[in-house]
């Protein structure tokens, strides 16, 4: 495990990462209702969870982010299931396991909690460093390959997330942030700041996810890019949702957004995916585009064969 791991951050040097697209959207157009606990899925409809992983496999995801968004005590409970914490999370890297294979890594994918912090709201830095040691710690221990930290918009929440993995697990932490139309983290922090933050807590690797679409999330990592000595992630939304005629319309097409796909790469990213509203088609445009941007750097770069004396 740990072996593979270190090539995981060492290739991450060398080359580009595409990771999957959207659960959730992908979820509720299979008639799963918005009020559900989509991480409970794991365990009452593993097979429904497992047939997006498969069709991210298919599409060419070499990563996929475990059905784990949510699962932490504080977003459990609700649903009274925070007793089941450990075990939605286990199922989830199962499932993901299942449909990766030899094909794609696993992350294991934890959002925030659902809860503010203090002093804006009632929990404590010891009870969320609690609820993301004990979230993190069964990902780790179902043999995730890395951690994906996603959609954070409070800098001290992100900070108690990255401590956590870092005091359970040695695995690949990758720390991203969901900001606003400037590039801000919704509690207001600048990417200079929020970069040179990350990165001095020890993040593997850091970058956006969700936020507003890749226009703005291509300006912000170009921001990043001069502070971070770190690989860059991005995996955008497909632009916020607009309703029409009581459905959710995402406004960017899997060619819009992989028309992308060059920038991002020129900027550093390293892990490219998508989130909201991105479907596995949207995974496949991706793909093709960071193949055609790679495909010839790697050829250069490839290794001349070995001299052989005779
Ligand atoms: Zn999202």
């Amino acid at each position: 495990m740990k072996k593979r791991v270190n090539r995981f951050l060492e290739e991450l040097q060398e080359r580009v990462f595409v990771c999957d697209g959207a659960m959730g959207t992908v979820l509720y157009t299979k008639g799963i209702f918005i009020n559900r606990c989509l991480e409970e899925l794991n365990l009452s409809m593993p097979s429904l969870v497992k047939e997006v992983h498969e069709a991210y496999v298919t599409a060419g995801a070499e990563i996929l982010e475990t059905n784990t968004f949510g699962a932490n005590a504080f977003r459990l409970a609700p649903h009274g299931l925070a007793e089941k914490c450990r075990e939605i999370n286990q199922a989830g890297v199962r499932l993901a396991r299942q449909c990766g294979g030899e094909a794609a890594l696993v992350a294991g994918a934890v959002g925030p909690l659902g809860v503010r912090l203090e002093p804006l709201g009632p929990c404590s830095p010891e009870s969320a460093a609690e609820a993301f040691r004990e979230q993190i710690q069964a990902l780790a221990e179902a043999g995730v390959d890395l951690i994906f930290l996603e959609t954070f918009y409070d800098l001290d929440e992100i900070h108690q997330a990255i401590a956590a993995a870092k005091g359970v697990c040695d695995l690949p932490v990758i720390a991203q942030v969901t900001i606003d139309d400037d590039g801000n983290m919704l509690s207001g922090t600048s990417p200079e700041k929020f970069t040179e933050k990350l990165t001095e807590w020890g993040a593997d690797g850091i970058g956006c996810n969700c936020s507003v679409g890749p226009k703005v999330m291509l300006d912000t990592i170009r921001r990043m890019a001069p502070l971070g000595d770190r690989p860059f992630s991005a995996q955008p939304n497909a632009g916020l949702p607009v309703n029409v005629g009581g459905r959710n319309i995402y406004p960017y097409s899997p060619e819009s957004m992989a028309s992308y796909a060059q920038r991002f790469i020129q900027s550093g990213v390293k892990l490219l995916g998508g989130c909201c509203g991105t479907t596995p088609e949207h995974i496949r445009a991706i793909r093709d585009a960071v193949r055609a941007v790679e495909a010839p750097r790697l050829k250069r770069t490839a290794p001349r064969p070995a001299h052989v004396d005779s």
